[in-house]
């Protein structure tokens, strides 16, 4: 049986660290994630807001993909720090900041070749920055409600499926949650019975980041 004492030495391995080529197709994958989901976000997106949301991520993740040869060759800490930049410039809305913000808080907390801890504590460090960003705490029907419980799952050392799995259960959870950040806000009892277009596009990048790291 293993001791705790060997999780806390396995945690604090390096990750397996990522070259040009594995970099590359994390990003795309992400990116097709998102634009291959434009359509649904947009329509949660129009149940309780503006239905912007689809079309925001599709242009900052579009703009993404036409920097690949430049990101690939970054250091994971400044590849980070570029798609933030990045999407706070082309996603426009509610979501640019938050998610810019969520990407260029995690480059600057991530050390180039991460262990499983370093990883994780960069992980909380950008949630605490989205938190700041966006004024906004668990519960309120956001991404951070599919943020914060993918952190603590990846955290207490679940397999990439197990947070995947995470993300996606609690994208859902955010269905029957009233709004009480963002427009939807605006909508009170109305916000209820949509899941959260934020919520469901960062469920939707955790999911193409686990399935893309699961990869060998
Ligand atoms: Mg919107």
């Amino acid at each position: 049986m293993a001791s705790a004492e060997d999780s806390m030495t396995r945690s604090r391995e390096k990750l397996r660290a990522l070259d040009a080529v594995r970099k590359r197709r994390l990003i795309v994958a992400i990116a097709d994630r998102i634009i291959a989901h434009v359509d649904e976000l947009t329509a949660l997106d129009a149940a309780i807001g503006d239905g912007d949301h689809g079309h925001n991520m599709r242009r900052g993740f579009e703009a993404v993909l036409q920097d690949l040869d430049a990101l690939e060759a970054m250091g994971l800490s400044d590849l980070f720090k570029a798609i933030g930049t990045k999407l706070v410039m082309k996603v426009g809305g509610a979501s640019g900041p938050l998610y810019g913000t969520l990407f260029l808080a995690l480059g600057k907390a991530l050390p180039d070749e991460p262990s499983r801890e370093e990883a994780a504590a960069a992980f909380a460090a950008a949630i605490v920055a989205v938190r700041a960003r966006g004024k906004s705490e668990q519960g309120q029907k956001t991404m951070l409600d599919v943020l914060i419980p993918s952190c603590e799952s990846f955290s207490s050392g679940s397999n990439l499926a197990g947070v995947k799995e995470t993300a996606a259960l609690a994208a859902d959870a955010t269905a029957p949650m009233r709004a009480t950040r963002g427009r939807a806000s605006f909508l009170g009892e109305r916000s209820i019975g949509h899941v959260d277009p934020g919520a469901r596009s960062s469920s939707l990048m955790i999911a193409a980041l686990c399935d893309e790291l699961r990869k060998a």
